[in-house]
This record gives structure tokens, C-alpha cells and sequence, in this order.
């Protein structure tokens, strides 16, 4: 009788797959190659897809499917068992909200997202404003559907990382603060000594795409199934597998930039290629969560590539492609130039150290807001004042404060919390890591696929087998604030 069950989940999640293969598509090449007014078009076909992925998964042979695989219990093998499991989150977390509500919201995120981009480029915040209110409501309300007893910010929390509490968000950044204030502080004093014009010169593109091209190979992206598109906001867009998508954006005289967003966005990608054969084209073969995806994006960005001994590693690359540019310049002052720390006002562009103060300042208002105890309108002020509390510098215009990032506009709210929380779980690699074989050895002799295979054999190749924080808690033990900032102090101060 599994057999047939099997069947019918296998074509089930076929159809399911290839819808989201062809909107991943979509989106891409709307972000990277399409012409400018393609939009028209493919919103029509981006809508058209998603009402039948919406049909697909909630709809009657969807329900009949997942009641049967429940029904079947402990007779089915792990795998399909966890598909199951995940197939129920998704369920419940859409059918709770009446079909109406939810159709108003996905208009009014649209709406909401189209305003900020006006508002953000037009400094203007009012006009935001009443979207923004809108987005924090419809956010809490929807909480409170999914789980009417419980705290709605941990209910938000819980949706972008399974387990992750507010109790336990309150707990890392109250620790995280307390030590990364005066780092912060002392990193930044002994920047001031740090002149990094030599790389904010003039770097030709064509030669800058030459060193991206170096770096996938490098960090060991299979370029078979991973290729670099340009793209204004660099991302990654993962369908499976076999095909992951990275980005980057070109600066002529700030080549730091795209190098880091290359080894950003191959950290994200190096996770989805590095998922187990068995789990393609399932519910389960992809990266099991933001915070998890992120710890992969910044260990690579930051760990790996803002070391003394990755800059020793590119930098006779580096030299060759740009020569005679950088010729003067050492490992030792290279890596200065590209960990220099500085508070700034645009978290994208944040140092290791700062940005996780920026994050901060994101969780402590989003959750305020959910709280009820400020309102959309006092956020512009609290922004400048935690600016100001945390960083100590003054925001001078809202498109470079409240309005420079696009989450809350998208609806995304107990997002935040995942980057910094995937920084702090990088460390915890490094220090498991060590353990076992010198990681600053392996890194200055190129020996990249040592860090890889750890990482594959104990994070990629499970996909979303096992929930973020048990994962994560398996290899490193409890999240602990302290290890992150000893690594920081240890780099920096
Ligand atoms: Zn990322």
C-alpha cells in the first residue's frame, strides 16, 4: 500500500518542483538579463504560476495526500516521513488564514513594496508610512491565527527558524551587545590607521569578472552547476542541486565589493550543491533555514574570506589579473584594507564587526512594533535615536535609515535576527573545526575542500532533514553570543 502512497507523493512533488523551478527562472532572469518593461509580462505569468502552486498545495488531492502519509506513520522511512512533516508546517501556516485576508495581504504586499521603493527614493517617509502600519497588522494578526496562545513575535520567529524563541533572541543580543559595544569601539579607534585607497582605485570590470571567475574556483564551486550573473542587489537563486544561480554587482573603484559578494552569495550556494543526491527535487533538498543559510554565506564572506591567510592565498591573483595595480602591496596591509571597521549607516555595507549592532537595532524595533509599543510613525525617530545609541553616528535622511532595507515593506518580520544569528554560528564552526584540523593552514594553502567536506558531511548533505536549531546544536552545542565575540575581539582588537 506504500508503494502506491510512495507513487503518489513522488508525481505529487514533481509538479510541485517544477512550478517553483519555473518562477526560480523567472525571477532570475527578471533580475539579471530581462529587458526593463518585461515586468508587465512577467508578473502576469508569475501570478498565473503561483495560483497553481497555491491550488496544488492546499487544494484537495494536496490535503488527501498528506492525510494519508500521516496516517501511515512509523511504516514509512525517515525521508518521507520528515516530507511529510514539512508538508504539514506549510499547510497550516496558509490554510489558518482566511482566503480573503490572504488574498488582501498578497495585494497589499505588492502595493507596499512598490511605495517604498518611491518612498525610499524619494526620501519620503510619510508615504510609507500608512503601508508600513499596515505590514506590522497584517503580520500580527496572521501570527495570532497560526497560534492564538502564543507570543506573536515568537510565532513570526518560529516561520524564518524553527525553534528560535523571542526568550532566546533576548538572551544572544542582550549578550551579543553587551560585549560588541566597546569591541566595536576599540576596532574602530585602530582602524583609523588603516589607509585602504590602494583598493578604491580604478578596476575595470572585465578584469574584476576574471577575478570572480578565480574565486568560485577557489572556494570549490562546481561551475558545471553554479553560474555568476550580475544583478543590482547581488543574491542567490537555488533550484535545485544541479542548477544554483549566483550574483554580483560591479564597482569600478570598489573591486572589495563584488569580491566579497561573490564569496558571499558561494556561500549560500556551496550549501544547496552540497545537498544529498536523495533528497533532489523534494521538499527536503534545499537549505533548511535563513539563520543555517546565512552561517554558510558569512563564514565564507568573512571567516574564510576577511583572514590573514585567504588574503595571502588570492592575493598574487589578485596582483597578476590587476598588475601593475597593488603591486606594492602586502598580505599583511591587504588584509587590513578589507577588515577595516567603521560604523556606517547601510547595514548591506556594514564591516564583520558593526554589523551585527545594525541587526540589533532592527530587532529591538520590529519587536516594539509587534508589541504595540510604538506605532510606524515613531519609527523614523527611534531608528535615529538607536543609531545614535548604538553606533554613534547621526542619520541624516530616512532613505539611509529606516528606509534603506526592503524586508518590513516585503512583510518579512522576525527576519533580521537570522544574519546575525548565522554570524555567531560561523564562529562555532571555526572553533569545532580547529578541533580537528588547523582551519588557518587549510585556508593559506588552498586546501578550501577540507573546509568543504566538514561542512558537507555535517550541515549540506542533510538539506532540511533535521530543524535549524537541533542541527545546528548537534554539531556545536547551545548558541553561545560569547564565542562569536571572543572571535571578533581575537580578529580585530
Ligand atoms: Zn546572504
Amino acid at each position: 500500500m506504500n508503494e502506491q502512497l510512495l507513487e503518489r507523493l513522488k508525481s505529487f512533488e514533481k509538479s510541485v518542483f517544477a512550478l517553483g523551478h519555473a518562477m526560480g527562472v523567472l525571477y532570475y532572469d527578471g533580475n539579471t538579463v530581462a529587458p526593463k518593461r518585461s515586468a508587465i509580462v512577467r508578473g502576469e505569468t508569475m501570478g498565473e504560476l503561483s495560483r497553481m502552486a497555491y491550488e496544488l498545495t492546499t487544494g484537495p488531492e494536496a490535503v488527501k495526500l498528506l492525510e494519508d502519509l500521516e496516517a501511515a506513520g512509523d511504516s514509512l522511512d525517515p525521508v518521507t516521513k520528515r516530507k511529510a512533516v514539512l508538508m504539514r508546517r506549510g499547510f497550516d501556516e496558509t490554510s489558518c488564514i482566511p482566503m480573503g485576508e490572504y488574498v488582501e495581504y498578497v495585494k497589499l504586499q505588492t502595493e507596499s513594496m512598490d511605495t517604498w521603493k518611491k518612498a525610499k527614493e524619494t526620501d519620503d517617509f510619510d508615504l510609507f508610512e500608512p503601508y508600513l502600519q499596515k505590514m506590522f497588522d497584517f503580520a500580527r494578526k496572521f501570527a495570532l491565527y497560526r497560534n492564538p496562545d502564543g507570543d506573536p513575535y515568537t510565532t513570526m520567529l518560529d516561520s524564518f527558524e524553527k525553534g528560535l524563541t523571542a526568550e532566546r533572541c533576548d538572551k544572544f543580543f542582550g549578550d551579543l551587545k553587551k560585549r560588541l559595544v566597546p569591541i566595536a569601539k576599540k576596532a574602530a579607534e585602530k582602524s583609523k590607521t588603516i589607509d585602504d585607497s590602494p583598493i578604491n582605485g580604478c578596476f575595470p570590470v572585465e578584469k574584476q569578472r576574471i577575478l570572480s571567475d578565480y574565486l568560485m574556483d577557489v572556494i570549490g564551486l562546481d561551475k558545471d552547476r553554479c553560474t555568476l550573473g550580475e544583478t543590482e542587489h547581488p543574491f542567490t537563486d537555488e533550484f535545485s542541486k544541479y542548477d544554483v544561480r549566483i550574483t554580483t554587482h560591479y564597482y569600478e573603484n570598489m573591486p572589495a565589493a563584488s569580491m566579497y559578494s561573490v564569496i558571499h552569495e558561494g556561500g549560500h550556494a556551496l550549501y544547496e550543491l552540497g545537498t544529498a543526491d536523495e533528497l533532489a527535487f523534494t521538499n527536503l533538498g534545499r537549505g533548511v533555514s535563513m539563520a543555517i543559510h546565512e552561517s554558510q554565506s558569512r563564514f565564507y564572506e568573512n571567516i574564510i574570506g576577511r583572514s590573514e591567510a585567504f588574503c595571502e592565498l588570492i592575493l598574487p591573483k589578485i596582483k597578476e589579473i590587476f598588475a601593475p595595480q597593488l603591486a606594492d602591496v602586502g598580505a599583511r596591509e591587504f588584509f587590513r584594507m578589507v577588515t577595516k571597521v567603521q560604523p556606517s549607516l547601510i547595514r548591506t555595507e556594514a564591516d564583520e564587526v558593526t554589523y551585527c549592532l545594525h541587526i540589533m537595532i532592527r530587532y529591538e524595533l520590529e519587536k516594539k512594533m509587534i508589541a504595540g509599543e510604538i506605532r510606524a510613525k515613531d519609527l523614523p525617530g527611534e531608528w535615529k535615536r538607536l543609531y545614535k545609541e548604538y553606533l554613534g553616528i547621526d542619520v541624516p535622511t530616512d532613505r539611509e535609515g529606516v528606509l534603506q532595507d526592503m524586508h518590513w515593506s516585503d512583510g518579512n518580520i522576525g527576519y533580521f535576527p537570522s544574519y546575525a544569528i548565522g554570524s555567531a554560528y560561523g564562529a562555532q564552526y571555526l572553533r569545532e573545526m580547529q578541533k580537528e584540523f588547523d582551519v588557518r593552514e587549510a585556508v593559506r594553502t588552498g586546501n578550501i575542500g577540507k573546509i568543504n567536506s566538514w561542512l558537507e558531511e555535517k550541515i549540506w548533505r542533510h538539506g532540511s532533514m533535521i530543524d535549524p536549531c537541533e542541527l545546528f546544536e548537534s554539531i556545536c552545542g547551545p548558541l553561545d553570543a560569547n564565542v562569536f565575540a571572543d572571535y571578533l575581539e581575537n580578529k580585530y582588537c
